[in-house]
């Protein structure tokens, strides 16, 4: 459905995204952009919406480029097309009721005749779990959860195909959290939906993504099946990332992987591996020969130079990797509505 190949995104000199090609699959289907802040996945984002001018690269929508899009095709797309942000604000304007907000967007596609727009909104409402009634609400009579509700009803409301959540629970406590993530499980199989979900947290991404890539310093270092990357990392920022994940199975606690400093400067980033200042395996190689994307397994991608030795179990954080308890389920948490840690059961996706 979305391919995009070597994609470039400058900002003046700072490179924000760098050479990254992805792929995603029809829905129900989703992929996980997972890194620290700064790593480039709310840029990559924005330049799948169009909402970033690409430097480099390609991006294609359904066998479509979307450079050459125009008039009713660009129209089209940014139909087919939705976002959901990190803060449900972005998209409610507070001077507006949330029926008035939603039948906006049922106007602005035409989705519906307008003497049908009202009923379309509140049968929206319901299918996101609120009551119909809410419609009368202005955005500040709701709790962060129930606006973070609203905000993506407006976004199914033009019948989007893709959508891009960018840290769409990051903003939420954590009970709702949970009700925002078993939505989005729920909608992505009614609705068949494929979506590009961007966060920091590899918990979000073992319960609803297929696949995943990483970040770093707007290039990917590691990318495939999740629950392949959760089991075995093959990377050494993968595995700090992974391990950052609460274990709640407390007879299988693990050693959190603590990287040193702050991603370097991406507008002069390090010679050789990019990571190699903060990496608990840099060796001199390191320092100077850039490591390729290359293949790491069935699906798998890795850019690191001792990857075959984090497979194997290289000790990271003063544990060997192999061996330890896999993967996280904290998603599990989330996904049954708990705060409280709960006996470890087979991971799953759903
Ligand atoms: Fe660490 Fe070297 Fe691998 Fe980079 S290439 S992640 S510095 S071991």
């Amino acid at each position: 459905m979305l391919e995009v190949r070597d994609l470039s995104v400058r900002f003046g000199p700072v490179r924000a995204v760098d050479g990254v090609s992805l792929q995603l699959a029809a829905g129900p289907f989703g992929l996980g952009l997972v890194g620290e802040s700064g790593s480039g996945k709310t840029t990559i984002g924005r330049a799948v919406l169009r909402l970033a001018r690409i430097s480099g690269g390609q991006i294609r929508f359904e066998g479509a480029d979307l450079a050459t899009l125009r008039g009713r095709a660009l129209q089209d797309y940014r139909r087919a097309a939705q976002i959901v942000f990190q803060d449900p604000d972005n998209s409610l304007d507070p001077r507006m009721r949330v029926g008035s907000s939603i039948r906006e967007a049922l106007g602005a596609h035409r989705m519906v005749p307008r003497r049908q727009s009202a009923g379309r909104a509140g049968d929206l409402l319901a299918e996101v779990g609120l009551d119909r009634d809410f419609a009368s609400r202005y955005p500040h009579q709701l709790s962060g959860g129930q606006r973070q509700r609203v905000a993506i009803a407006r976004a199914l409301s033009v019948q989007p195909r893709l959508l891009v959540l960018d840290e769409p629970t990051s903003a939420l406590d954590v009970r709702a959290q949970a009700r925002v993530l078993s939505l989005i499980a729920r909608l992505r199989t009614e609705r068949q939906l494929s979506y590009l979900l961007i966060t920091h947290n590899f918990a979000i991404v073992s319960e609803l993504c297929e696949q995943t890539a990483v970040l770093y310093l707007g290039r990917i270092v590691e990318s495939g099946p999740t629950r392949e990357l959760l089991q075995a990392p093959a990377h050494p920022y993968t595995e700090a990332l992974r391990s950052a994940v609460p274990e709640i199975d407390w007879t299988a606690r693990r050693t959190r992987v603590v990287l040193p400093g702050e991603p370097p400067d991406a507008a002069s980033p390090p010679p050789g591996c990019v990571f190699h200042p903060r990496c608990p395996l840099a060796v001199s190689r390191c320092r100077t020969e850039v490591p390729l994307l290359r293949p790491a397994g069935p699906g798998r991608l890795v850019a690191c130079h001792r990857a075959e030795e984090v497979l194997a179990g290289a000790v990271i954080g003063g544990q060997p990797t192999a061996g330890l308890p896999r993967p996280a389920r904290v998603a599990q948490c989330y996904s049954a509505g708990r705060t409280a840690p709960v006996a470890a059961r087979p991971f799953r996706l759903s």
